[in-house]
């Protein structure tokens, strides 16, 4: 699908940061769009029990976009870790079982990556960005932002693993180069500028 119009659309979140952010990038590629959150536009829950970033993301949209009859976006994230096969990935926010626990999250990932030496500690932060119009039109696409895991965290200025997350071509841990470097260049707006690309 190309060549996209509307004035107004919903994006399945409740982070106010991630509408401005949307708001922001559809205005380069598209001019002023209104994006209502999941909260303005009284979206439901959904269950995110697909097993790709993809389908999850979908899955929000989909909903969004039957829920509010309004052009819907939804996005999915986590880190994948080159030497666990893509893990944590889809169990990003709760591989520790307790759901949004950095800190247990981040010791955990130390633990069982303790052996793994330097040369072999990749990983990506990977984000799928879905877009989904209430006649039927799907389109997804994914972004990824790769670098380095440390052994110990650094820095206090992110959330999740940002801590131990050094970007390739960077010094500073993600946690410890601030929102906006990291917000230019991050999978999220990876993926909504390729998802945008394909739109519009
Ligand atoms: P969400 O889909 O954006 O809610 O992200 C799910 C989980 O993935 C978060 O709870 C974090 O653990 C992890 N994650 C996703 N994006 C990032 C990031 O940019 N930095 C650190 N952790 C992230």
């Amino acid at each position: 699908m190309s060549g996209a119009t509307f004035a107004e659309a919903v994006l399945a979140t409740r982070n106010r940061g991630k509408i401005r952010e949307l708001e922001s990038l559809l205005a380069e590629s598209l001019g002023p769009v209104r994006v209502l959150s999941a909260a303005d536009a009284g979206l439901p829950d959904v269950v995110e029990d697909g097993v790709t970033f993809e389908a999850n993301a979908l899955l929000k949209a989909r909903s969004a976009a039957a829920h509010s009859g309004l052009p819907a976006f939804a996005d999915d994230s986590g880190l994948a870790v080159d030497v666990m096969h893509g893990a944590p990935g889809i169990f990003s926010a709760r591989w520790s079982g307790v759901h949004g626990d950095d800190d247990a999250n981040n010791a955990l990932l130390l633990a069982q990556l303790g052996d793994v030496k330097d040369e072999h500690r990749g990983a990506a932060f990977v984000c799928a960005a879905a877009f989904v119009t209430p006649d039927g039109t799907e389109v997804v696409r994914e972004g990824r932002f790769t670098g380095t895991l440390l052994r110990e965290p650094r820095g206090n200025q992110g959330f999740g693993y940002d801590p131990l997350f050094v970007p390739d071509g960077s010094s500073l841990t993600a946690a410890e180069m601030g929102a906006a470097r990291k917000n230019a260049v991050s999978h999220r707006v990876l993926a909504f500028r390729a998802l945008l690309g394909a739109i519009t």
